[in-house]
């Protein structure tokens, strides 16, 4: 059996999972997060087309220091239906569960047995990936208890894919790991150094608190920042006319455009990044938090389509 994941599907779960256990974050506070995979099988292999987080861990679960303490809501089961009844008329089903395990070892825990069991119950070749970020950023395997070595890692994603041998046995079932390809990188290497520059973004620009906030802070500033750049050439050519030194205003306009210019492409990545990031929310977060996102980025989007029109005014002004 082999396990079929898209680059979106891994990509879908590092964010989720590093929004809450991150370098800006204290690691007593880093908390588990879980979501669920759709897709298909095809004989034995499992193709997994999408992946959707669902929850994290409650600050107060996490310090009852017994790992994997928390309870999936009404509303979390209230998605997962809702999710897997839009994935049926798709032709596809839930496929599998996955969570972090941040900061430590990547395993299968009694609760995640028993969570899997019910997955594997439904469709017997569901599968459970538990993740951990700091797994793929160290490129180690934790050592199973203290004073044992740590082995080193190559072309690791940071997860392992588990399924239970026999779930008959219930709860008392062993497991394996299953084999899996991540589709959409060159190599593994490629794959490592590419995942932690965006484990890097995330870090900075999907912030587990006040996302919207953060984002309309963001782009408030850049829109302030363009205007503030054109009323400056504006500025800039009014003081060479009055001086008389209109024989420069060509040059001068000629590089302030471009300046310009180029601070349009380097924000735009960083407003392409936000655009993405609306991807890996948690489900039950989705219908807050996306329309007001949108409507920031359409601000954005609106102020840069005027661009051309307020250049061409400026030269007009003061290119005769
Ligand atoms: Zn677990």
């Amino acid at each position: 059996m082999t396990v079929l994941i898209p680059k979106n599907v891994y990509l879908t779960i590092v964010a989720a999972c590093v929004r809450y256990a991150n370098k800006r974050i204290v690691k007593d506070d880093w908390l588990e997060v879980s979501g669920i995979f759709i897709g298909r099988n095809e004989g034995n292999d499992v193709y997994i087309t999408k992946s959707y987080p669902i929850m994290h861990q409650k600050q107060q679960e996490q310090q009852e220091s017994v790992i994997d303490q928390y309870k999936w809501s009404k509303e979390d089961y209230e998605a997962l239906s809702i999710i897997d009844d839009e994935a049926f008329s798709n032709g596809e089903f839930t496929v599998g569960w996955w969570h972090s395990h941040p900061g430590f070892k990547v395993m299968m825990s009694h609760i995640d047995i028993k969570t899997t069991l019910s997955y594997q119950t439904n469709n017997p070749l569901a599968v459970s990936l538990v993740f951990n970020p700091e797994r793929l950023v160290r490129q180690i395997e934790l050592a199973e208890k203290k004073g044992d070595p740590v082995k080193q890692l190559e072309g690791d994603p940071g997860f392992k894919i588990f399924r239970l041998d026999d779930v008959n046995r219930g709860i008392q079932a062993s497991y394996h790991t299953a084999d899996y390809i991540i589709k959409g990188f060159d190599t593994p290497e490629q794959m490592v150094m590419l995942t932690q520059k965006f484990l890097i973004d995330i870090t900075n620009m999907f912030p587990k608190d006040n996302l919207f906030e953060t984002y309309e802070k963001f782009v408030n500033n850049k829109i302030n920042e363009l205007n503030s750049l054109l009323q400056g050439v504006d500025e800039y050519l009014s003081t060479l006319t009055r001086k008389g030194e209109s024989h420069r205003i060509h040059e001068v306009l000629t590089n302030q455009t471009r300046d310009i210019r180029k601070f349009i492409a380097e924000s735009f990545i960083k407003i392409e990044n936000i655009r993405q990031f609306m991807n890996y929310l948690e489900y039950k977060e989705r219908s807050t938090i996306v329309p007001k996102v949108e409507i920031i980025l359409a601000e954005w989007d609106s102020t840069v389509s005027q661009l051309n029109a307020k250049l061409t005014a400026i030269t007009k002004k003061y290119a005769f």
